[in-house]
């Protein structure tokens, strides 16, 4: 089947609906992916992306609630506001302390957070196979403490990586970032960095993560280090960074210069997708067709 007859989405007077909330929300890739997956398994649902303001998140989801909507993704500004309006909450979406997929049940809304899944496929498919891959001797160093850089964390710690560093740029972000997982009961160590401790770290750094918009379109002659400073990774450190256009950022293209295994973004964008879907469906969900239609909708090669 080709891609043009996969986005053909049929509407009917039974179509369910699913959808994405976010403020803004234009430039959301979850449409395309998701619309073309509903095709290409032929089920009678609809993806469509709401614009909703801070101050309408309650009676927004009141409204979904009163139309039969299926369930919906979550995206900025709404992934923490949800929390306390939502009956259920998964264990990992309170450890992150954000919410990205809900769905309807008799009690109510249920959220979870299925960024980390996203975040941990691309990193389990890596060969030697995460199960060969002794995790408990790494360090991870993560740049940024935004909303991404939360799923990360969690991610590593599932892993099961030995310690995390995170690097910022306001020591009382960091302060407040490393205080928000005091109750969460983190299975790894994490310790918070400024930038300027950065080059002396890079050297323990087995994982090497990018949370920041540095080196995003349209600044993409930008990136959060040097070649020199990658230089300094360990020999077979993994490069992973979350930003997924351009593709490959400069800072993928110089790691895989200085021999790293480099990582992007599309496929955690791809794979929180399917989670997502995966939940709302009750079905295995077409992944390939929801990597294809994004990589086609960026103009990336097959
Ligand atoms: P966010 O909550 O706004 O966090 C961004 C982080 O980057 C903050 O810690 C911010 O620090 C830091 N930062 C921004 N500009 C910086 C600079 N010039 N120098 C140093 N630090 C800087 O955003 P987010 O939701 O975490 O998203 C971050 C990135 O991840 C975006 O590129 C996004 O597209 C990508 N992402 C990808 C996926 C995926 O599925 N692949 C999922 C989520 C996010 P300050 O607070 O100090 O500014």
């Amino acid at each position: 089947m080709s891609i043009n007859s996969m986005v053909e989405v049929m509407i009917t007077g039974k179509t369910k609906l699913l959808g994405v909330i976010g403020n803004p929300i234009e430039h959301s890739l979850s449409p395309v992916m998701h619309n073309a997956a509903i095709a290409t398994l032929g089920v009678d649902y609809v993806y469509l992306p709401f614009p909703v303001k801070p101050e309408d998140l309650q009676v927004a989801i009141a409204g979904f609630a009163a139309i039969g909507t299926i369930g919906f993704n979550v995206t900025i500004p709404h992934k923490q506001a949800i929390i306390p309006l939502l009956s259920e909450v998964s264990p990992i979406a309170r450890s992150v302390g954000a919410v990205n997929s809900v769905w309807r049940t008799d009690k109510g809304w249920s959220g979870t957070n299925t960024d980390v899944e996203g975040f941990l496929a691309p990193l389990l498919n890596l060969s030697p196979s995460s199960q060969e891959r002794d995790w408990s001797q790494t360090t991870a160093l993560v740049l940024g403490y935004g909303g991404a850089a939360r799923a990360v964390v969690a991610g590593c710690a599932q892993l099961g990586v030995q310690q995390v560093k995170v690097i910022g740029r306001s020591p009382q972000k960091l302060n407040d970032f490393l205080d928000s997982w005091l109750n969460s009961r983190l299975p790894v160590r994490l310790s918070v960095h400024n930038w300027q401790e950065l080059p002396n770290l890079l050297s323990e750094a087995n994982l090497l993560v990018n949370t920041t918009p540095i080196g995003m379109y349209p600044r993409v002659e930008e990136s959060p280090l040097s070649a020199d400073e990658i230089a300094k990774l360990p020999k077979g450190a993994i490069v992973y960074d979350l930003i997924y256009t351009p593709n490959p950022t400069l800072f993928l293209k110089l790691a895989k210069q200085q021999g790293a295994d480099a990582i992007d973004g599309l496929e955690m964008l791809v794979q929180q997708g399917a989670a997502a879907l995966q939940i709302w469906l009750q079905q295995s969900v077409p992944v390939d067709v929801m990597r294809q239609s994004l990589r086609r909708h960026l103009g990336l090669s097959d």
